[in-house]
């Protein structure tokens, strides 16, 4: 039996008519841009993620920077970001003209609260702590710090829709939250698509400017802004999915509690933060042969993939930065042991039972 990385197509078959229907009424009434669909979208979400502001856009990458420079970051600003993340954290910030500034992981793949404070400087404005693979990161902690030295939280919560800590929802620490909604996200259109949320007005405000080309209604361009918006047949999308995503995430973590208990062996099960909701986007493990049992799993039709291979400040793209090996050494470690096994809501047990089994068969 092959078991896919993920399998969106399953879920796809399971809301298949209403979903036809939805985008076909988009089509119906030629709202592709913004309109009903989004606006509808932007309410329903306000409500799940617990938030008075949704400003839905094109992609997560967009409503980072957006927000960025909606609460004043640029040049010559510095933003904290942790070193285990997608691009997209990083790039955020050097796009509003900033400077990353790479702290290093904890225990749980997030932001390490505790070394935030030796790297701030005169030039700190914000903080963007990164709800990891769907873990949340110690906020009650960072809000603290960002409190104490006056600094922004821009919470990156790509990977963590209805993720909580000691009951609270990710998004409602900070400033304000970034969403993704690419396919593969736990919340997924069927295209590329982004939501910005927070409880500041005036935040809100400068966002949707920001995002619909600086206007304030129709030709009132009170700023040079950009084009980001969400497009009708994503939000239409979203508003069939949204209604089911309770029930997803519990079916992902009762998932995880089948893997948690039931797989034994040669691998390290990840650990959850006391207190979290982890909502699992992905479900890693750890293995000090770790290459050798991807392609174990591979060459056996288990989908996997590694969340990421290098810590962000290694790649190529920050060389600039001038940081050296040794420079992160929990996120060298786990870029080095980490794997992602296969996650989603729709997997059954047989194919979690198939995972599990060609795992303990792995001799490394
Ligand atoms: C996916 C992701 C983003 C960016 O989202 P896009 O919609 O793909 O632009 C940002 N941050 C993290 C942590 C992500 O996983």
């Amino acid at each position: 039996m092959n078991v896919p990385f993920v399998d969106l197509k399953a879920q796809y078959q399971s809301i298949k008519a209403e979903m036809d229907l939805a985008i076909q009424g988009v089509i119906d009434n030629t709202a592709f841009i913004s309109g009903q669909h989004a606006k509808a979208f932007e309410a329903g979400f306000a409500q799940y993620v617990r938030r008075d502001h949704v400003i839905a856009c094109a992609n997560g990458t967009d409503s980072l920077e957006i927000l960025l420079q909606a609460m004043g970051v640029g040049p010559g600003d510095e933003v904290i970001v942790p070193a285990l993340t997608w691009i997209s954290t990083g790039e955020a910030v050097t796009a509003v003209g900033a400077t990353p500034v790479f702290v290093d992981i904890d225990d749980y793949f997030t932001i390490d609260a505790d070394q935030i404070e030796s790297k701030l400087t005169a030039q700190t404005k914000a903080i963007i702590p990164v709800h990891l693979y769907g873990q949340p990161c110690d906020m009650p902690r960072i809000m603290e710090i960002a409190q104490k030295h006056g600094l922004k939280v821009l919470e990156d919560c790509a990977q963590a829709h209805g993720a909580e800590l000691n009951g609270q929802r990710i998004a409602t620490f900070g400033n304000c939250g970034s969403f993704s909604f690419y396919p593969g996200k736990n919340l997924g259109a069927y295209g590329d698509a982004g939501g910005m949320v927070t409880n500041d007005a005036d935040l809100a405000r400068t966002a949707r400017m920001i995002a619909n080309h600086g206007q304030e209604g129709k030709h009132n361009h009170i700023m040079e802004g950009r084009n980001s918006r969400m497009d009708g047949i994503q939000a239409a999308v979203l508003n069939v999915k949204l209604p089911r995503i309770e029930n997803w995430t519990d079916l992902r973590i009762a998932n995880a509690g089948y893997y948690q208990a039931n797989l034994q062996g040669p691998v390290t099960k990840p650990r959850v933060r006391p207190g979290a909701r982890h909502v699992y986007h992905l479900y890693v493990v750890q293995s000090d042969s770790r290459d050798g049992l991807k392609s174990h799993l591979e060459s056996n039709g288990i989908g996997c993939a590694i969340h990421y291979p290098a810590p962000l400040p290694h790649m190529a793209c920050y060389s600039r930065l001038g940081h050296q090996p040794g420079d992160f050494p929990m996120a060298e470690k786990a870029c080095d042991t980490i794997l992602s096994i296969p996650m989603f809501p729709e997997l059954t047990q047989a194919q979690m039972d198939r995972v599990i089994e060609v795992i303990q068969n792995f001799e490394g």
